[in-house]
Order: structure tokens, then C-alpha cells, then sequence
């Protein structure tokens, strides 16, 4: 089979690579979308983030779903045919975090195509994959395969909107309207927020965002005066979803969210300076927030119901074997949102 392979930044290529045999309780599902991840367009072009570096080839790819194709012999709720959202992680059930519920916290996670252990666990964007039975959550029948392949980043949201707390009746702030920031839109306004302000420096994404649900969208690049008005009175928004990464948006958040507020920060970017007087005075409660757990679950049902829409987020789907015109694509904020490869 083939798989889409990163071997140093800007060095994508597609490969043959060896099927993996299936366990007692492992399926085989054939792949037949993927979404490009922020993380994958980071090895893509600076071959990692952080202290995250590839040092052998690897498969990129975590956002995925396609068809069971075979289960191994002690395998019970799953049959070939079955059509499944993959689970990237794969926590290891024995740690102490794992025993406490803090799956995402494991230490010995297993995650596709991430670099952050070594050998790196190889990644989903390959014709198919062989998972845990627990990592294969079936679809519903109205959900196309596209729709299930945005569990994941979802899953992400879902899991930042439960750090956040309640937030029904709430003025919520969401800085950043890539995929992530517009999938925090639709989960504040499905969690029953009032108000929903997002920000970015791009219009296209805005533009995304208010079909997503965001009361107000303001280009702050064009406008950067126009969310002064928030911060009379110590500020209006009861809580922040910083999905940037970037230190200026964190900043200028803090002035306009309210005393007491809840800022979760759900962007990587690199290190940041942050207004600890601003964030002393006003009690404003910094979150982070890192992967998800049950939210996976959570995301496929939610879809599954009709209860969230994500079709309005996938701006293109390209064939895996041209994955570096997907990945061009996927890096230009102007055009993309999120960027799926069919296989
Ligand atoms: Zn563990």
C-alpha cells in the first residue's frame, strides 16, 4: 500500500509501505479520508515544533475515517463494512493518569503520526490502517465519510469547550478562525453561548466563522481598534478561546474578557510574555487544554445527530497522491480552511 511520508521539512513523498498484520483485537480499516492537521503542515514545513523533530521518515496524518475491512478473531461491535471515525490515541490503560481518567495525560501515549516519542508512531495517511477495536468508533449512516474524518479536531474542541465550564447564556471570545478557532465557534454556540465574537487577520476565515455561528466577526488586522469597545467596565467576555498561538492576541484578550473570566488556551505557538498584573488583578483563570478523551465519542454522536455541521469547514479534498499541492494549499489562510486527501 501507499502512504504519504515526510522525511525532513518540505520532503513529502508518497511510498509504498508494509501492511501491519491485525491483532486478536485489532481491525483493519481502509482509509478513505484524511484532514491536514496545523501539526502536519509543522513538519511539513520545519520538519517539527518545538523540541518535536523528525528524525526518521514518517507518516504523517491523525484526522481519519474509512471502512472496516477485517477484524481480528476475539473483535465483538465491529464487522467489515462497518464505516469508522479513527481514534488517533491510543493511551496506554496502566499509568497513573490513565487510572485517574486522564487519558490524554498518559504516559505512554501512542498517537498517530506524531514525533514526539522515538521510533515516531507512524501516521494514518496511508491506504489503510490496523487499530485497536477501541479506536474505531462507527459512523452514522447520514454522516458522509468527510464529516466523520473531522472527529479529531472536533474532539479538540469539544474537550476545550469542557475546560472552559459551563457556557450557556455566556459572551464568549474566540481569537484565531482557522479550523480549530471556527470549531470552538460552533462548540460555544452548540454548549448555548449568547454572544460569540471571533477575530482573525484574515478575511476568508471571518467569513467561515460567521457561517460556523460567531455573532460578530472582526478582521482585527483591518480593525485593530474594534474590539476596544469590549474592555469598558474591566471587560465583557465571560470566556477566551485563544486558537492563534499568538501572544498580541492573548494580550489584547485579556483587556476586553470580564473579571473572573475563563481563558483557555487552546493555539501552540512558541513561548509567550503574558500580562501577569492583568491576569493577577482581574482573577482572570488561564486554562490549557491538550488533545481530547471521551469528546472523540462525543464529536462522532454529535455529528451523527445533526446536532453540528462541520461540512462548511472542508474547503477542498484532493487525491493522496498529490498531497504536497494539498499541503500548499492547506498552509495558504487565505484560501483553506481545512484540506482533506482521499485515498
Ligand atoms: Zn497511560
Amino acid at each position: 500500500m501507499r502512504a504519504v511520508v515526510i522525511h525532513a521539512a518540505k520532503d513529502l513523498r508518497i511510498e509504498e509501505v508494509a501492511p501491519v498484520a491485525i491483532g486478536p483485537r485489532e481491525v483493519l480499516v481502509r482509509i478513505e479520508a484524511g484532514g491536514i492537521c496545523g501539526s502536519d503542515l509543522h513538519y511539513y514545513h520545519d520538519g517539527g515544533f518545538g523540541t518535536v523533530r523528525i528524525r526518521e521518515p514518517m507518516v504523517l496524518g491523525h484526522e481519519i475515517a474509512g471502512t472496516v475491512e477485517e477484524v481480528g478473531r476475539d473483535v465483538t461491535g465491529l464487522v467489515p463494512g462497518q464505516r469508522v471515525a479513527v481514534n488517533p490515541s491510543r493511551p496506554c490503560e496502566h499509568c497513573r493518569y490513565c487510572r485517574e481518567g486522564l487519558h490524554n495525560q498518559c504516559l505512554d501515549m501512542r498517537f498517530f503520526g506524531s514525533a514526539m516519542r522515538f521510533p515516531h508512531v507512524q501516521g494514518a495517511f496511508r491506504q489503510s490502517l490496523t487499530v485497536d477495536e477501541r479506536q474505531a468508533v462507527p459512523v452514522a449512516p447520514t454522516l458522509t465519510i468527510a464529516e466523520a474524518a473531522m472527529a479529531e479536531p472536533l474532539a479538540v474542541c469539544l474537550h476545550a469547550a469542557h475546560r472552559a465550564g459551563p457556557l450557556l447564556g455566556k459572551k464568549i471570545l474566540v481569537t484565531g478562525c482557522g479550523p480549530i478557532g471556527a470549531l470552538c465557534v460552533l462548540s460555544a454556540r452548540y454548549g448555548g453561548a449568547a454572544e460569540i465574537v471571533a477575530t482573525d487577520v484574515s478575511p476568508y476565515p471571518l467569513r467561515i466563522a460567521s457561517r460556523m455561528g460567531a455573532s460578530r466577526v472582526i478582521d482585527v488586522g483591518r480593525e485593530p481598534e474594534a474590539l476596544v469597545g469590549y474592555a469598558a467596565d474591566k471587560g465583557t467576555f465571560d470566556v477566551l478561546f485563544e486558537a492563534s498561538g499568538n501572544a498580541g492576541a492573548l494580550r489584547g484578550a485579556l483587556d476586553v474578557v470580564r473579571p473572573g473570566a475563563v481563558a483557555v488556551q487552546v493555539g501552540l505557538g512558541g513561548e509567550m510574555t503574558l500580562p501577569i498584573n492583568t491576569i493577577v488583578a482581574k482573577e482572570i483563570q488561564l486554562r490549557g487544554t491538550f488533545r481530547f478523551d471521551d469528546e472523540f465519542r462525543l464529536a462522532v454522536d454529535l455529528m451523527g445527530k445533526g446536532l453540528i455541521a462541520v461540512t462548511p469547514l472542508i474547503s477542498a479534498t484532493l487525491p493522496f497522491d498529490r498531497a504536497v499541492e494539498a499541503f500548499d494549499l492547506a498552509s495558504d489562510r487565505g484560501r483553506a480552511m481545512k484540506v482533506q486527501l482521499a485515498f
